[in-house]
């Protein structure tokens, strides 16, 4: 058996079509949904995040006010201006592109983004709203991940999904989006804790890895026909490729294709819906900013 692959290339480029033409005609309504992405320092992995979040955005037709500020820059700076960010009319999302150098308080700055432009989903206020089930932003990981299985057809109603990672940006809010009653799964999460991590994995229909550890799931570890949503990003080093190294996952790929049912690869999986939920996001802000003041 080999696994149906998910393109999440062409899924993401689905989605961003459909927000660009959303976003055409709320320029006609005098609004442009305009998103802040603000990056500290040169971190490779981050530069190259931004530049893909900048150019979704160019090709959705939305604003771009982006701000690139040097490695030295304070707390108290960076509060600063989420703060005019914040109260700017014209700017519809923030975003501060993780992780912060280390004299910076990530938690601090995260949590000062307005939660009704806090369109990564990771304040408080927004991360209550996904506990509860109100309406807020999710995290754009998780979400586009749950588009993935809903453009699959993967049924989720009734099955065990098994998610390995806990962390507050993939693993803890993937298993509450799992949980909610329009998904309907039964839901386990694994970590570093879990003791004979197979056990569990064996016994997903549905298995999101997000350990940011190559390997951590393995053919043997995966029930025939499961789809498999591999979350990570491992940058290793290769000397054949002009960058010095290759992108894997956190899972097996090669193995896992023939046990799985579906699978997503790495990278062309999950990585471009991230961008993609972005950008929805971005304009859900714009247009509730438009509602607010009709
Ligand atoms: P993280 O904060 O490092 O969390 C990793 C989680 O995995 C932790 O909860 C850890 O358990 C658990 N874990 C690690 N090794 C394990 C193992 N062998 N068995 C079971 N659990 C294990 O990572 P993250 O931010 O969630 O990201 C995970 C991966 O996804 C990374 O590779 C990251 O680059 C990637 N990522 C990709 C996207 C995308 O758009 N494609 C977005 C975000 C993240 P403990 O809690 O016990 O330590």
């Amino acid at each position: 058996m080999s696994a149906k692959i998910i393109d999440g290339k062409s899924i993401a480029a689905e989605v961003k079509a459909d927000v660009a033409k959303k976003v055409s005609e709320l320029k006609k309504s005098g609004v442009t949904p305009c998103l802040a992405v603000i990056l500290v320092g040169n971190n490779p992995a981050s530069v190259s995040y931004v530049s893909g979040k900048r150019k979704a955005l160019a090709e959705a037709g939305m604003e771009d006010r982006s701000i690139e500020l040097p490695e030295s820059t304070t707390e108290q700076e960076i509060l600063s201006l989420i703060q005019k960010l914040n109260e700017d009319k014209t700017v519809h999302g923030i975003l501060v592109q993780l992780p912060l150098p280390s004299h910076i308080d990530e938690k601090k700055v995260t949590n000062s983004i307005s939660p009704e432009k806090d369109v990564d989903g990771f304040h408080p206020v927004n991360v209550g709203r996904l506990v509860t089930g109100e309406k807020g932003f999710l995290p754009c990981t998780p979400n586009g991940i749950t588009v993935l299985l809903k453009k699959m057809n993967v049924e989720t109603s009734g099955k065990n999904v098994v998610v390995v990672g806990r962390s507050n940006i993939v693993g803890k809010p993937m298993a509450l989006l799992m949980l909610r009653k329009e998904f309907n799964s039964t839901v386990t999460i694994c970590h570093t804790g879990t003791k004979n991590l197979s056990d569990y994995t064996k016994k997903a229909d549905i298995l999101i890895v997000a350990s940011g550890r190559p390997n951590t799931v393995t053919a043997d570890m995966i029930k025939e026909g499961a789809a498999v949503i591999d979350v990570g990003v491992n940058r290793i080093p290769d000397s054949t490729k002009k960058s010095g190294f290759r992108l894997c996952g956190d899972v097996d790929f090669e193995g896992a294709k023939e046990v799985a049912g579906f699978i997503t690869p790495v990278p062309g999986g999950v990585g471009p819906m991230t961008i993609a939920m972005l950008i929805f996001n971005t304009l859900e802000s714009a247009e509730n900013f438009k509602a607010q003041n009709d």
